[in-house]
């Protein structure tokens, strides 16, 4: 059966996902910022935990773990590359290995940027990618540890992934995001309508996550590096589209 999603607020801005399968009855956790809001929801819906995928070290993402694993015993999954600074892992993966919740197969991404040794997983049939502090609504994660390139890059594969599929990431920073992505393109239509929408949803407390790929494609500047208009919009009609990401990215930092 596909799986089924919820969003779950976390501290001031972060967001945890619940995926469940029915039939199995197994139900995963996409990164832990903090138990109480997770127990929750677990206790809500009657939900165990089996698994816990984890997408990066940050301690948002993973503080809520020991108390989580008090009360169920959920299989552990996070990046090889990361091992020695993630709680203890059950399953070390690298990009290409599978995860699998209730029978359906979730495919890893290494989407270094903004650590280097950030994972994605993406559930092709469920069309589902959990992109953590890499991809996100309107932007993506300022880059910590890796460089321009390796974001850049990073960024290509979760971009070629089909265009329905819904980016479950790691924080509601979409306004602020927003209101960057006008300055870069002020005459982007779908960018404007797009914002009327995340307006709407914030004034009424919902989350702006997760977002279709589609619409990020079209009105992301993080995504949008390599199209004249943007690269004519920041003045760098000349430049590699790394060069007019970074620089996309740099205005973002002191924003
Ligand atoms: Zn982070
Ligand atoms: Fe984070």
């Amino acid at each position: 059966m596909p799986l089924e999603l919820v969003t779950i607020p976390c501290r001031s801005d972060n967001y945890a996902f619940l995926v469940h399968e029915a039939a199995s009855g197994e139900t995963a956790l996409v990164d832990a910022p903090e138990a109480g809001p997770i127990l929750a929801e677990l206790e809500r819906r009657g939900w165990t935990l089996s698994s816990v995928l984890l997408t990066h070290h940050h301690l948002d993402h993973v503080e809520g773990l020991g108390r989580l694993l008090d009360a169920h015993s959920a299989r552990v999954v996070g990046a090889k590359a990361d091992a020695h600074r993630l709680p203890p892992l059950d399953q070390a993966v690298v990009e290409g290995d599978t995860v699998s919740v209730g029978g359906e197969e979730g495919r890893v991404l290494d989407v270094s940027g903004h650590t280097v040794g950030h994972i994605a997983f993406h559930f092709p049939d469920s069309g589902l990618a959990f992109t953590g502090d890499s991809l996100m609504a309107l932007g993506c994660g300022r880059i910590f540890e890796g460089t321009p390139e390796m974001m850049w890059n990073s960024l290509g594969k979760l971009a070629a992934l089909p265009g329905d599929t819904r980016i479950c990431s790691g924080h509601e920073y979409t306004t602020k995001n927003a209101n960057f992505a006008a300055i870069i393109e002020p005459d982007n239509a779908e960018l404007k309508a797009r914002r009327a929408r995340i307006d709407e949803a914030r004034a009424e407390g919902r989350p702006t996550v997760p977002s279709k790929l589609a619409e990020e494609l079209a009105t992301n500047p993080m995504l949008r590096a390599h199209l004249p208009d943007v690269k004519e919009a920041v003045r760098m009609a000349g430049a590699s589209d790394v060069e007019v990401f970074a620089e996309i990215r740099h205005r973002r930092d002191g924003y």
